[in-house]
């Protein structure tokens, strides 16, 4: 079965604006000061006091990379001290140490991440060490799903048998661009054959699924090199692909300033790359899970998609829900239920909370009556590109066409474009709407208007 029969360049250009990923509703441009290290320690007691045994979901932030590249979107701190990273891991076990044991031993980890930064800039040892420590305080779950972000730049066999002793089994990496010019351009020099290599060795060290990251809008890129790199991407033939739209804020990140805006890509060429990437990843037989996401059809990705047991957190999209994600390491963000929680971002205050016995938390949320409702809507349409409106009605006792009157004349638009149709109690997302459902979604998110005037730091959606 074909996904698009065809791509409309001029539906793609319409819903190129600003939006949230809604890695969580709300989106984190909304989280307070107000919740600080107390407000996180009452969260964790009442979450772990009624004996409740639901699944736990670790995340823990590496931030250090020994290059910078000039793309780059994340929290990280570029260094060559290997004393600094040794250090840090130092307060990621205080840290463990400190939350660990508020949590009921009842309840096992089914999810477990480490993102960066570059987690594969620690040595075998390290990983091992870190690795055992945290397994050592937590019960992990049989069939966990654990997943590391790799540079390939760094990799050797060595780190990928030290990830798999300490019970990772998915893998993504950043690949960005295998055109020399292009990486020259960002400082992220990385021949095929290093990123060929990383990924036979996930293969022969027996990780489940294998992710490749690409980015479209890079200085230099044209329709015929991007058009290269999917090729070689496609002959590397991983499980899942993410193709990222770059996004150009020098104002927020200023290192972006060392990409010229006169080599990158028109954004009428941008679109054009895009278009050609999906239409060689469906040819191919990757199915798209929604925006910029990838698997194949018998991943377990696209597998949860067809089960409607699919997820978002702040890793993206999730085979595992229901779990409270307990975040660890600067700028980490953890998720309950009722609560979101965020540590501080600099890592200056993250040792000094720490060494004070605090959590490091320095922002986070409540969740209202309200955003639950609109959390189940949301995530609803972004995992299962359906809605169907009778069971949000039972579930929260509304009637829906009442409560939603607003949302439903922001979706008219789509409908108008053959994106959306509602009928039978069912909202349905058609043909490109998964490419922008995160449009869709914003029809239903009471805070985007406040959100996108104070603090309009979305990429743009396509
Ligand atoms: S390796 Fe990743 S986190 Fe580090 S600078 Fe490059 S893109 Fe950013």
């Amino acid at each position: 079965m074909k996904q698009f029969d065809h791509i409309d360049l001029n539906l793609l250009r319409k819903y190129s604006r600003q939006g949230p990923r809604y890695t969580s509703y709300p989106p984190a441009p909304v989280f307070s000061t107000a919740f600080g290290p107390q407000s996180y320690l009452d969260e964790i007691q009442s979450t772990n006091a009624s004996g409740d045994a639901a699944d736990l979901s670790l995340y823990f932030h590496h931030p250090f990379c020994d290059t910078l590249c000039y793309f780059c979107g994340c929290t990280m701190l570029v260094t060559r001290s290997r004393s600094q990273i040794s250090q840090y891991n130092s307060y990621l076990e205080k840290e463990i140490d400190m939350i660990a044991p508020m949590i009921s031993q009842n309840r096992r980890v089914s999810q477990l991440h480490w993102g960066g930064g570059t987690p594969s800039y620690l040595t075998p040892e390290e990983i091992r060490h870190l690795g055992a420590f945290t397994g050592s305080r937590f019960n992990y779950s049989e069939d966990i799903e654990a997943g590391v972000e790799l540079d390939p730049r760094e990799l050797t066999f060595d780190h990928m048998q030290a990830f798999r002793e300490s019970g990772f089994n998915r893998a993504s990496m950043g690949v960005q661009d295998f055109d020399p010019q292009v990486q020259q351009a960002v400082n992220r020099v990385q021949p095929e054959s290093i990123t060929r290599d990383a990924v036979n060795w996930c293969r022969q060290l027996g990780f489940k699924s294998i992710n490749l990251d690409l980015i479209y809008g890079l200085p230099f890129q044209t329709l015929a090199s991007f058009e290269k790199t999917v090729d070689i991407v496609l002959d590397i033939n991983p499980d899942r692909i993410a193709v990222f739209n770059y996004a150009h804020v020098p104002w927020l990140k200023k290192h972006q300033k060392l990409l010229l805006e006169e080599t990158m890509p028109s954004p009428e060429l941008k679109l054009e790359i895009f278009k050609m990437t999906i239409e060689k990843l469906i040819d191919a037989g990757y199915w798209n899970i929604g925006m910029d996401h990838f698997a194949k059809f018998d991943d377990e990705m696209a597998r949860a998609q067809r089960e409607h047991t699919l997820y978002r957190n702040f890793q993206g999209y999730s085979t595992k829900a229901g779990c409270d994600l307990y975040g660890f390491g600067m700028s980490a963000i953890g998720q309950f239920n009722q609560s979101y929680q965020q540590n501080t971002k600099g890592i200056a205050e993250y040792y000094q909370l720490i060494d004070a016995g605090k959590p490091a938390t320095h922002a986070g949320y409540r969740m209202t009556a309200d955003d639950h409702i609109r959390k189940a809507v949301i995530m609803g349409l972004m995992c299962d590109l359906e809605l169907d409106m009778a069971v949000t009605e039972k579930q929260f006792d509304i009637s829906f066409e009442n409560y939603f009157r607003d949302a439903l004349v922001k979706l008219r638009e789509f409908i108008d474009d053959g994106l959306v149709s509602i009928g039978d109690s069912k909202i349905s997302v058609h043909g490109l709407g998964r490419l922008v459902i995160r449009n869709i979604a914003m029809c239903f998110d009471a805070h985007i208007e406040k959100m996108m005037k104070e603090k309009p730091v979305f990429s743009k959606t396509v």
